[in-house]
């Protein structure tokens, strides 16, 4: 086997096991229960997990779906869950290589899944999260050039000011909340992660599949008009987008559109 190979292999692996972990993150820590203890457990006859239950994605589909105990379903969000943050896992690899940037931002990705997941069932994004995700931005300040921390600055402030001054006028305009203070604080942490250009960048890339996903989930019914929706899943969709290409995005839109 090449290297490669083994290292895909280890990546997708690594990614699997976090992605496990996420499942317990997003159930318990909104919750304020222990991450470690008691151990996971079926919620409707407390049937403790097998270890051989609890591999990624694979016991999911050999138990069908089901708790082996009281054949109760078990949701599909687990595998998603662990999946998705394979996926993140390996393209952050491709990006990346075996490199400390792959360390800190598969990590930061499998982050940004806990606070898409966590918003989607509670409609918070809880603070302590937010203060974690403030990290790979010192990160990058600590591992580039000191020149970053400016853009990293106006980026938080930017971001953080933009989201506040919807949040202001939205609630003017349409007397009700338009958009939750836990969004703006995670722009403010958008900006200081990705600097003001590609803060700019994966905004515009939340706002855009917003919309996308709502003129088709409108129509068909899934949500209505009036229903509160989260917007922190779009938001972590466009940091990671962002993250992933937001330069490349940048550079396309100057020589199509500007001619640099
Ligand atoms: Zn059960």
């Amino acid at each position: 086997m090449s290297l490669d190979l083994i290292n895909s292999f280890s990546v997708i692996l690594f990614g699997l096991i976090i992605g496990s972990f996420l499942n317990v993150v997003i159930y318990r820590f909104p919750r304020g229960e222990s991450l470690a203890f008691p151990p996971s457990h079926c919620p409707k006859c407390d049937h403790q997990i097998k270890p051989w239950e609890n591999i990624p994605v694979l016991s999911y589909l050999f138990l069908r779906g089901k708790c082996s105990a009281c054949k109760t379903s078990i949701s599909a969000r687990y595998p998603l869950v662990e999946s998705l943050n394979a996926v993140v896992f390996y393209l952050s690899f491709l990006k990346f290589g075996v490199t400390w940037d792959l360390l800190v931002f598969a990590l930061f990705g499998s982050l940004l899944i806990a606070i898409a997941f966590i918003d989607i069932d509670y409609l918070i994004i809880p603070d302590s999260m937010i203060i974690i995700g403030l990290i790979p931005g010192f990160y990058l300040w600590l591992s580039r050039s000191d020149q970053l921390l400016t853009p990293q600055f106006y980026g938080f402030i930017g971001l953080g000011l933009t989201f506040w001054a919807i949040r202001f006028f939205g609630e003017l305009a349409f007397k009700k909340e338009a958009m939750g203070f836990g969004d703006v604080k995670f722009a403010a942490m958008a900006g200081w992660v990705l600097g003001w250009d590609v803060g700019i960048v994966s905004m515009f890339l939340a706002f855009l599949s917003a919309t996308l996903l709502f003129t088709i989930l409108i129509p068909i019914g899934v949500i209505n008009r009036k229903q509160q929706v989260p917007f922190g899943p779009f938001i972590c969709l466009g940091i990671w987008l962002g993250l992933m290409w937001g330069r490349e995005i940048i550079d396309w839109y100057l020589s199509s559109f500007i001619g640099v």
